[in-house]
């Protein structure tokens, strides 16, 4: 049944820390499922997790299952409800997005990959108590035409069509993050104008996208 979707998760999981986007219990996953979701458990290490850990969601909370779900889970279910080309959410506390979540701050328009999570800018939300609905309504406004931002003094969260595709984009806001901070060291980074950036949002909608099948030679 959802065995394989469990799995995935729970590879993924395991893939944030080895990329080093996450440590210990800290993120989660959720992923739309038969109109609810699946969520990561609350608090439990990712190595030792097994399928029926994963907890199935419906969409008003309720939880099924042997475990407690992650404590974002409405986080997860507020974004696959408004978002409907979200199919997977992200949740990590990665070490560069993390810091200037610290800070308080977004990520500007300093490189064009920026508008790979769908904007000029990648924005930070204010701070909430972690679990709460609060954080949930903060993250939703922050993700406003985006499909990535930074938690204030917590971390980020990104959604994609698929599980893939979203921790595509988590590990791409980390990417940026490490090199705006960087940038930060040696001076103020140069922003792209707005109008560089519609551009490249432009140029995104088709990039990566290869032809189905190859055309047959004349
Ligand atoms: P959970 O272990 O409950 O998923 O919480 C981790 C976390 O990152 C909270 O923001
Ligand atoms: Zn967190």
């Amino acid at each position: 049944m959802s065995d394989a979707l469990r799995r995935a998760m729970i590879a993924a999981a395991r893939r944030m820390n080895e990329l080093g986007i996450n440590q210990g219990t800290s993120g989660n996953i959720g992923v739309g499922w038969r109109g609810g979701f699946l969520v990561t458990p609350s608090g439990m290490e990712y190595e030792h997790l097994k399928p029926a850990d994963i907890v199935a969601m419906d969409m008003d909370g309720n939880p099924s299952g042997r475990r407690k779900p992650s404590s974002e889970w409405r986080i997860h279910r507020d974004i696959l409800a408004a978002r409907p080309e979200a199919g997977a959410v992200v949740h990590a506390h990665p070490p560069y997005a993390t810091t200037l979540a610290c800070l308080g701050r977004g990520i500007p328009s300093f490189h064009y990959m920026v508008a790979m999570a769908g904007g000029d800018s990648i924005r930070c939300a204010p701070y909430q108590t972690f679990g709460t609905e609060a954080l949930s309504k903060a993250a939703l406004a922050a993700l406003r035409d985006r499909r990535a931002c930074l938690l204030a003094n917590h971390g980020l969260v990104a959604f994609g069509r698929d599980i893939p595709h979203a921790l595509r984009i988590a590990v791409e806001v980390e990417t940026l993050a490490g090199q705006y901070w960087r940038a930060l060291q040696i001076g103020r980074p140069k922003l792209l104008s707005k109008a560089e950036m519609n551009v490249v949002i432009e140029k995104f909608k088709t990039y990566g996208v290869q032809p189905k099948r190859t055309p047959r030679r004349p």
